[in-house]
């Protein structure tokens, strides 16, 4: 607005009760903003049911209680990321009815309220609290890590699931196990070294050389979510035919 504007403004006279009743609009909208303020901390809970409402109906991942006295959800971001997680994979597996086909029907995430102890998911039969137990240490991390950790334990849920024959399969086809197939008694060697691309993570120490369990849940996870190991260039990512041998053996999976 320029001054100019105002130039062609005359004095006029307004009944007093025009000034009272701008007075009070003026006042119902200090209320209304002061109203709306005070509740701003609650606006994002619509968001947090909007998610697990999504993250059941779409992909059968159910993550608890959203609000009350059994949420041990922190903040809408644990959820936003829990949700990436799982919109990732399923891009991966080639959509949200190929997600629930991969994984055979019903993700429960355990949202507990444990500071110090990494996520995990038990195996079959000892999945009492969920089949992914997700704890604050989980997400104090930020959010390439949740969403990592949360995709290498989706990676392991698949791989319970599947009897292990996603580890083995993997980890078998890449070379780094080596089985002798003509002696199945004798047991497979297990080493990173002999794969034929590095495992991803820290070259030095890979936690993928763990064991095939956690070598398939690794190469899982950074095909589906690279952005974690690839926070720094010192880490190793996954390599293209590792990458190609995880999405053939999920696609096996899913077409069984
Ligand atoms: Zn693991």
């Amino acid at each position: 607005m320029t001054p100019a504007a105002h130039l062609d403004l005359k004095p006029r006279r307004r009944p007093r009760g025009w000034w009272l009743a701008g007075l009070l609009v003026a006042l119902a909208l200090a209320a209304l903003a002061a109203i709306y303020h005070r509740q701003l901390p609650d606006l994002t809970l619509p968001r947090a049911v909007q998610i697990a409402r999504e993250l059941l109906q779409v992909f059968q991942v159910d993550v608890g209680a959203v609000e009350g006295a059994a949420c041990y959800w922190r903040a809408t971001d644990e959820l936003e990321w829990t949700s990436t997680a799982v919109v990732r994979v399923a891009d991966t597996v080639g959509g949200p009815a190929a997600f629930v086909t991969t994984l055979g029907g019903l993700v429960r995430m355990a949202r507990v309220p444990v500071p110090e102890l990494r996520a995990f998911a038990p195996p079959v039969g000892q999945d009492v609290l969920g089949d992914i137990v997700l704890t604050d240490y989980n997400f104090d991390h930020g959010a390439d890590y949740a969403i990592y950790l949360i995709v290498h334990e989706i990676g392991h849920v698949l791989d319970w699931r599947s009897h292990k024959h996603l580890s083995q399969t993997v980890s078998a086809e890449t070379g780094a196990s080596q089985c002798d197939l003509d002696n199945p008694s004798v047991a497979c060697v297990f080493d990173t070294q002999r794969a034929v691309e590095p495992p991803p993570g820290n070259p030095a120490e890979p936690y993928a050389g763990v064991s095939t369990e956690e070598y398939w849940a690794e190469v899982f996870a950074t095909t589906v979510y690279p952005e974690y190991y690839g926070q720094s260039t010192a880490n190793n990512l996954v390599g293209p035919q590792t990458a190609d041998v995880v999405k053939t053996t999920l696609r096996g999976l899913g077409a069984e």
